[in-house]
């Protein structure tokens, strides 16, 4: 079975995540939103008081971003998708606007990895049809949704992929166990969601030990699992 993950928001604590996954040998994809980063400067600390920053989280407190400038070196190794410039729902502006929010993301994230990021995480998991098409007549390959499934490959339009389940599914194993007649578990989350809490850390990183010890699993990007989509 191959396993796939991804990550959205390119927040601080996707950090403290990567060096769990290089640990592990484990891949993933990281939803970035440039439009949010700052060119030189991080957020400082993971963890600013409410009104401090433009964005929070739950407990009052919110999560800080990585700079432009430390995309490179952090992320090195994982894949980069488009996740909106700055995570604009889809339906919430002009569709036009949209497309080149999304765009802008891509064409900012390949210019760095020198090579496609044809991956999309919709923001909120929003979607429309018009949105939805026009993500494929620029050339994306799949766009992540917030639905679940059990089967991943039972997906007749790539561009709206639901995936197995958000990584703090109650029925998290229950739904891998159920995904290996199926050839692919697909699991997504919010690093910031493990907020400053080792033990969630902890338990994350036995979740990750376990898939790379299971000789039934083999770690994946996402975009590698298109090909096995029904409708692709
Ligand atoms: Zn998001």
């Amino acid at each position: 079975m191959k396993v796939v993950q991804c990550w959205d928001d390119g927040v601080i604590t996707d950090g403290r995540l990567i060096d769990i996954l290089r640990r592990h040998g484990a891949k993933a994809t990281f939803n970035l939103n440039p439009g949010l980063m700052d060119p030189e400067k991080r957020g400082g600390c993971a963890w600013r008081k409410q009104g401090e920053g433009t964005w929070n989280h739950n407990f009052g407190f919110g999560v800080g971003k990585f700079s432009l400038r430390d995309i490179p070196e952090i992320y090195s190794g994982f894949e980069l998708a488009s996740h909106c410039w700055r995570h604009e729902n889809a339906g919430s502006i002009p569709d036009a606007e949209w497309i080149k929010s999304a765009m802008d993301a891509r064409k900012f994230l390949e210019d760095i990895v020198q090579k496609p990021c044809r991956g999309f995480a919709w923001p909120c998991g929003v979607s429309t049809q018009g949105t939805i098409d026009l993500l494929r007549e620029n050339g994306f390959a799949y766009g992540r949704t917030t639905q679940n499934t059990y089967d991943v490959r039972d997906c007749d339009e790539p561009l709206a992929l639901a995936s197995n389940c958000h990584f703090k599914d109650p029925g998290f194993w229950d739904r891998y166990s159920k995904a290996k007649a199926t050839g692919v578990f697909y699991f997504w989350g919010h690093t910031y969601e493990m907020y400053q809490y080792d033990d969630m850390w902890d338990s994350f990183e036995s979740m990750i030990k376990y898939i790379s010890d299971d000789p039934d699993a083999e770690w994946a990007d996402v975009i590698n699992i298109v090909p096995m989509l029904r409708g692709a």
